[in-house]
């Protein structure tokens, strides 16, 4: 079994179902006393979020390649990094390292192709649902035309993540809202929502959607142990990962 490098703490109220699930995968495989193989990197969200509000990303991607670094140096095969948003830094983190980054977009975007579905709605934070480093992947990479809610709807679903979600506050008043704002993108035509920042499954499920729901903290820590499972370099799919390659 591989060892899985986790680069969590953003938020830790996410991390610690990625580090539930990819036990859980391994069990469900493996059976018996089974584990998953893990080392877990765990930032301060509090430095991270200052940069990302500042618009600094060179120093959170700096940030993050030095705990890829150190999670390189003490025996992770590949990297797991437990948000979305920071995905925005992949380039950075993966220069840093000689070990594969597996990308969030990309099984989750798998699993939406593989439900037949091509039309999206991504909720997440502000960076991830106006900026293109996330879409673009979607769409360029798997064909996925995405929707995102308007400025409003995306004030507030940014909000409650960084004002509730990560400090482990889970409000119906908020679970509304989502509600709400899934709902007029199923009216503009998603066949299915991404929950495309690791807190949101905290607060929405499947009875709050008409449309499939599509949780990337789920989708991304089982396709970890997954490969770290496997016996290929590239995974349970064959080949290796498209952030893997180079
Ligand atoms: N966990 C969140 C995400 O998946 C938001 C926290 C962060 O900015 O990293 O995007």
């Amino acid at each position: 079994m591989k060892t899985i490098g986790l680069i969590g703490g953003m938020s830790w109220e996410s991390t610690l179902p990625y580090y539930r699930i990819v036990n859980e995968t391994v069990r469900e495989r493996l059976g018996g006393l089974h584990s998953a193989r893990v080392v877990l990197y765990s930032v301060d969200f509090a430095d991270v979020e200052r940069l990302q509000h500042a618009g600094d990303w060179a120093a959170a991607g700096e940030l993050l390649a030095s705990a890829a670094r150190a999670l390189q140096a003490a025996g992770a095969d590949f990297l797991v990094l437990c948000t979305n948003t920071m995905h925005k830094v992949a380039p950075a983190i993966e220069a840093a390292v000689a070990i594969p980054l597996l990308h969030i977009a990309d099984p989750t975007a798998t699993a939406i192709r593989a439900a037949g579905c091509r039309s999206v709605g991504l909720l997440g934070t502000r960076f991830t649902m106006a900026q293109p480093f996330y879409k673009d992947r979607l769409s360029e990479r798997h064909g996925l035309q995405v929707l995102v809610p308007d400025a409003a709807g995306q004030d507030e679903v940014h909000r409650i993540i960084y004002t509730e979600l990560c400090l482990g506050q889970v409000l119906p008043a908020s679970r509304a809202v989502y509600q709400r704002v899934m709902a007029s993108l199923v009216a503009r035509g998603a066949e299915a929502i991404i929950l495309g920042c690791t807190e949101i499954s905290l607060l929405v499920g499947p009875a709050d959607a008409s449309v499939p729901l599509f949780d990337t903290t789920w989708l991304h820590a089982r396709h970890a142990a997954e490969l770290a499972l496997s016996q290929q370099q590239g995974g349970p799919g064959g080949g290796r990962p498209a952030a893997a390659a180079g």
